[in-house]
């Protein structure tokens, strides 16, 4: 009788450490590094690092293609009327607060962010995470902190940032983390200012590559090496801005007790009267290279519905086409993103190496939504429930 519950015991414990493993994951994004960058400017690190192990055609964004809600499905599983983080900047009726990514105070309120990000999900099964700026980490998200986390500043040299993280990999093992994020804004800034195809963004991203070449040397170098998994993956693409692609919304109709927010690429419209909305709405049918949808009429396809938080008209201009007010200051960018998930521009990229994953094995496109599942998976945790992603959709990827 005594016999098998000891026997039991061995067995569960077995199984916890296998499913607990012993892997470890660097997760590092590289803002607005568009897909097709990899295939047309010489990228010797990132064909490296494909060759040893995976890589995609792309990965697609979720709709709206911008780095905050993109950098939070990612982390989440979760498309943003799931996790509710629907745009750079918006205005939460649920909280009765502005959310803005200019605003440290909201972007470190855990109150704004759904769902359940991989880092919640890795500490409260006992598995330490750190991490070097990467949406969300900043705020206690469901009361929970990463082990080690930094405040955003923009100024820390790319170096110092990798150099942080290989300190954090190489800690004693009690305080040493299995999941960390790395986020680089480049080179989405680059391409804002000169757009995706010029000289600028050409070098940038030949410094990108030669910021991967300095994370494979120095993780070679990891006493946890053949146990390091590194994913690199970016929010969303860029396309090219046609500086007389202008459109003046104030030219089509008048906005007087219409609240409007966001620009570029998309505009959500609101206002506590419903017949001024209807007014405006009906005026804004005839806008040229761009769709105006009611929230209930947003395409299915774009999961961007089901929030409250989703104002009640949207306006989405046509690639390359800017709707007034200018979101980046006075002078329009020549490069931008948000525009349609569908879009071969907005796609980003997906390449990782690591013991997880095949050796020299390429695929289609996915949804950067699976790679919640896919981290889940890898660092051996029970994942969040309620997420939109699928590990099924991307088990090709990994060994059997
Ligand atoms: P956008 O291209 O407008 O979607 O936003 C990209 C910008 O977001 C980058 O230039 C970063 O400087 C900024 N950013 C990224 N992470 C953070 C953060 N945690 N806090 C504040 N700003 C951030
Ligand atoms: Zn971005
Ligand atoms: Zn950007």
């Amino acid at each position: 009788m005594l016999k098998k519950p000891i026997y039991f015991i061995i067995i569960i414990f077995t199984a916890s450490i296998n499913a607990g493993n012993d892997q470890y994951v660097l997760l590092v994004s590289m803002d607005g590094f568009r897909a097709d960058y990899l295939e047309i400017i010489d990228t010797p690190n990132f064909d490296k690092m494909a060759k040893n192990g995976v890589q995609s055609e792309g990965l697609k964004p979720i709709f709206i293609s911008k780095t905050f809600p993109n950098h939070y499905s990612i982390a989440t599983g979760m498309y943003a009327e799931s996790h509710g983080l629907i745009a750079n900047s918006f205005f939460a009726s649920d909280l009765d607060k502005h959310y803005s990514i200019h605003d440290r105070e909201s972007v470190e309120n855990g109150d704004f962010y759904g769902g359940e990000p991989i880092w919640v999900t890795a500490e409260r099964q006992g598995v330490k995470t750190a991490s070097y700026f990467w949406v969300g980490t900043e705020a206690a998200v469901a009361g929970v902190h990463l082990s080690i986390s930094k405040r955003y500043d923009q100024k820390v040299p790319f170096d110092d940032r990798i150099d942080s993280v290989m300190t954090w990999f190489s800690l004693p093992m009690s305080h040493r983390p299995r999941l960390i994020m790395l986020y680089f804004h480049e080179p989405d800034w680059t391409g804002h200012e000169y757009g995706p195809s010029s000289a600028e963004t050409v070098d940038q991203i030949q410094r990108m590559d030669g910021i991967m070449g300095t994370i494979m040397e120095k993780a070679e170098k990891l006493s946890i090496a053949d146990k390091l998994n590194v994913l690199v993956v970016s929010d969303h693409g860029m396309t090219e801005l046609n500086q007389e692609h202008i459109i003046d919304l104030s030219a089509y109709t008048d906005f007087s007790d219409v609240t409007m927010a966001g620009a570029g690429p998309t505009v959500f419209l609101s206002s506590d009267s419903r017949k001024r909305l209807t007014t405006v709405y009906n005026d804004l049918q005839q806008l040229p290279n761009a769709q105006v949808y009611w929230k209930r009429d947003i395409p299915k396809r774009w999961h961007y519905r089901d929030h409250e938080r989703i104002p009640e008209v949207l306006i989405v201009a046509e690639e390359g086409w800017t709707l007034m007010p200018m979101g980046h200051g006075p002078e329009m960018p020549k490069g931008d993103h948000g525009y349609d998930n569908e879009l071969t521009s907005m796609q980003a990229i997906f390449v990782a190496d690591g013991p997880a994953f095949k050796s020299g094995y390429s695929r289609k496109v996915f949804e950067n939504i699976h790679i919640y599942p896919l981290l889940a998976h890898i660092l051996g945790l029970e994942p969040y429930a309620e997420i939109d992603g699928d590990l099924d959709v991307v088990k090709d990827l990994l060994v059997d």
